[in-house]
C-alpha cells in the first residue's frame, strides 16, 4: 500500500526533476536492522524487535531517526515507528476498522460523519508508518488514491452543507505541487467551501515538503486554508521542523496540532506539558490529544481512561488553556470527537 511520492506524478520542474524531499523519501529506513543499525542499538539489545511486516513496513526518513537518541531501544520517537512483536498479539476489542470508517464512506469515498465538514483520504501513502495508526488496515485501493477524482468534486459541488473539506490520507502533502495544484483549483470553483484543512505529518517527519512553492499554493487558495500537523513528542519537532512551520505560519496559515496519548512515548504530564511548549515556540497550537484507536496490533500503546483523564487534568492544572489539548476518543456512531472529562 505504500506509494513512494513522484511515482506517477510529475517532478518539479522547477527543482530540476526531483525535490528534496521526493529524494529524502526514497532514501527513508525501510528496514528495521538498517535502522537499529544506524541508531547503535546492540544486536543483543533487539528482543521484541518484529523483523518485518509485510502489510504495514516500517518506514522511517533519515531526518526523523536523526532525532532519535542513540543507543536507546526505548526512545519516544522509535517505539512510534518500530515493529514488535507485541503487535502480533491478538487483543480483544482490538479490530482492522476500529472506528467504523468504511460504513461512513459515500459512494464516492469521501468520509462524511460530522455535520459541516467532509473527509477526503486524498492519498493512501505516509512518509512514514507510525504503528498505532488507525488507517494502518484502510483498504486505500478501493478509494480515490489520488488527488482529484471526478466523482469526490461532484458530490462536494452539490453538497451546499459542507463548509469544510479535511485533506487526510495516509498523506495529502505526499501529493506533488502539480497534483495538489490541480486538486485545489477544483476546489476554488466550490462556493459554499469555505474552509480546507489539511491533516499532515509531513511538516514533522520530513520539514523539506514545506518549500515555498508550497507554501504560495496554500496562501493563495481563496478558501481559508489551515494546517493541523500530527507531533506526539517535543523532540519530534527540530530545528528544520521549525523552520518548515514558520514559513507554514508566514504564509498566514493558523497551525494546530494533534497527538495521540501512547504508552511508553508521551504517558506522562511532563512529557505533554514539553510537547505544548515546543509547539507553541514553534507557532503552532494543541488542538486534540486522541486516546488511542483500537486497531489490530496497537494494543500495546493503550492507556486506560482513568490514567487519561489523570495525565489531561494534570496537564490542564500546568499551563495556559490555550495550550492545553482536548483529551478525545472517536466513537463510530458519535457525532463529533467525544471529550473525556
Ligand atoms: C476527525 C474527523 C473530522 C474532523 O473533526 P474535527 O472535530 O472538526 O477536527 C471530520 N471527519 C472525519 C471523518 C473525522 O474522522
Ligand atoms: S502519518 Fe498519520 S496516516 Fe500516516 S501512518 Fe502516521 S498516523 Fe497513520
Amino acid at each position: 500500500m505504500v506509494e513512494r511520492a513522484g511515482v506517477g506524478g510529475a517532478p518539479h520542474a522547477a527543482d530540476g526533476g526531483v525535490a528534496t524531499w521526493q529524494r529524502e523519501l526514497k532514501d527513508a529506513f525501510t528496514r528495521a536492522d538498517a535502522l537499529l543499525d544506524y541508531l547503535d542499538i546492540p544486536l543483543t539489545a533487539r528482543a521484541g524487535v518484529l523483523g518485518g511486516t509485510a502489510d504495514f513496513p516500517l518506514l522511517v526518513p533519515r531526518g526523523f531517526a536523526a532525532l532519535m537518541r542513540p543507543g536507546e531501544l526505548a526512545d519516544p520517537l522509535l517505539r512510534q515507528v518500530l515493529p514488535l512483536t507485541a503487535e502480533l498479539a491478538d487483543v480483544a476489542g482490538f479490530g482492522p476498522d476500529p472506528l467504523a470508517e468504511q460504513a461512513a464512506r459515500t459512494e464516492a469515498g469521501l468520509l462524511r460523519k460530522y455535520p459541516g465538514r467532509a473527509l477526503l483520504v486524498a492519498t493512501g501513502g505516509c512518509a512514514v508508518h507510525c504503528r498505532y495508526c488507525f488507517r494502518r488496515h484502510f483498504p486505500y485501493t478501493d478509494g480515490p488514491a489520488r488527488g482529484a477524482r471526478d466523482g469526490v468534486l461532484a458530490e462536494l459541488a452539490a453538497a451546499a452543507d459542507v463548509h469544510e473539506l479535511i485533506l487526510s490520507g495516509g498523506d495529502p502533502l505526499l501529493l506533488d505541487d502539480a497534483a495538489l495544484g490541480a486538486l485545489f483549483a477544483r476546489l476554488a470553483g466550490i462556493a459554499h467551501l469555505k474552509r480546507i484543512r489539511i491533516h499532515t505529518r509531513l511538516p514533522v517527519v520530513l520539514p523539506s515538503r514545506v518549500t515555498p512553492a508550497l507554501c504560495r499554493l496554500l496562501e493563495d487558495q481563496p478558501q481559508r486554508t489551515l494546517v493541523v500537523i500530527h507531533a506526539n513528542h517535543a523532540n519530534e519537532l527540530g530545528d528544520a521542523a521549525a523552520r518548515g512551520l514558520a514559513a507554514l505560519r508566514a504564509a498566514g496559515l493558523p497551525v494546530l496540532n494533534q497527538s495521540v496519548l501512547l504508552a511508553g512515548v508521551n504517558d506522562c504530564v511532563d512529557t505533554l506539558a514539553e510537547l505544548s511548549e515546543r509547539l507553541f515556540d514553534c507557532g503552532v497550537l494543541p488542538y486534540y490529544l486522541h486516546q488511542l484507536d483500537r486497531v489490530a496490533g496497537a494494543a500495546h500503546f493503550a492507556v486506560a481512561d482513568a490514567e487519561a483523564r489523570r495525565l489531561a487534568a494534570g496537564l490542564r492544572a500546568r499551563l495556559p488553556g490555550y495550550l492545553t489539548p482536548l483529551l478525545v476518543r472517536e466513537t463510530p456512531a458519535a457525532p463529533c470527537k467525544l471529550p473525556l472529562l
